[in-house]
């Protein structure tokens, strides 16, 4: 469950986040959506702290996230993060990127990790290339990875931004594919996508952000189907 209430953000004098409030339960998907520069990422950063929101309050679980006081480190551990780069470690095979973090943060001994890597590397279809280097895979390869890896940690929140956006569009299907399993399978997910067919399809509820704030949200059926808000209209006339 994650509660974000009443958050702000700024850099300088250029407020990002103008009050934003969200709340996600256990085994919901939310996709957040909106234009360039709303903030979909700065509040995504806001929620494992990689960012310092200026007010408002954000719980995961039982972390008090905004608390001064949180352990970010133990946090951390219970949100996974997948960005449109995949940010694996070139000089590392796929299996040992999967082991690294539950080996050194966990202590897992190297075949337990091993043996977690490679349930969730067959997961996503990609056992078989366990022993390859990352620049070996194909861009799409290398986002399930990302994703295999981010669930060794067994999160209990997945936060997704634009995770198909930097991908050649042949493969942007087999990444949709393992969020929607992964959803089905009951993970609680905040996702920032561009991909309407898989809002309308997998989320729970759909959030548009413009400007920093809370447009509209609701059903997908009814904020990308039948959007009540001109921003909400006008927003999906350009990308639909
Ligand atoms: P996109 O769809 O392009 O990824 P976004 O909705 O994710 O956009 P953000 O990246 O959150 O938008 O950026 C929101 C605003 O905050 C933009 O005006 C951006 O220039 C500004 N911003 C983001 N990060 C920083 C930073 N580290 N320092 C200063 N300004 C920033
Ligand atoms: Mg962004």
């Amino acid at each position: 469950a994650v509660s974000i209430t009443d958050l702000h953000k700024s850099y300088g004098d250029n407020e990002v986040l103008k009050g934003i409030s969200i709340d996600i339960a256990p085994g919901e998907v939310v996709c957040l959506i909106g234009a360039s520069g709303s903030g979909k990422s700065t509040l995504l950063r806001c929620v494992n702290r990689l960012e310092d929101p200026n007010a408002g309050t954000i719980t995961v679980g039982d972390y008090e996230a905004t608390d001064p006081d949180v352990n970010l480190d133990a946090m951390r551990r219970e949100i996974g993060m997948v960005f449109q780069q995949f940010n694996l470690f070139p000089h590392l095979s796929v299996l040992e990127n999967c082991t690294i973090t539950p080996r050194r943060v966990l202590k897992q001994s190297q075949a337990d990790a091993e043996a977690e890597a490679l349930k969730q590397l067959d997961k996503v279809g990609l056992k078989h290339l366990a022993d390859r280097r990352p620049e070996q895979l194909s861009g799409g390869q290398q986002q399930r990875v990302a994703i295999a890896r981010a669930l060794t940690m067994k999160p209990q929140l997945m936060l997704f931004d634009e995770p198909t956006s930097a991908l050649d569009p042949e493969t942007v299907g087999d990444v949709l594919a393992i969020m929607r399993q992964l959803a089905q399978a009951g993970m609680t997910m905040l996702v920032v996508t561009h991909e309407m067919g898989f809002a309308r399809e997998v989320a729970d509820r759909v959030v548009f952000m413009d400007q920093g704030v809370v447009v509209e949200e609701g059903p997908a059926a009814e904020v990308i189907g039948n959007p009540s808000q001109p921003r909400t209209q006008d927003f999906l006339r350009r990308v639909l």
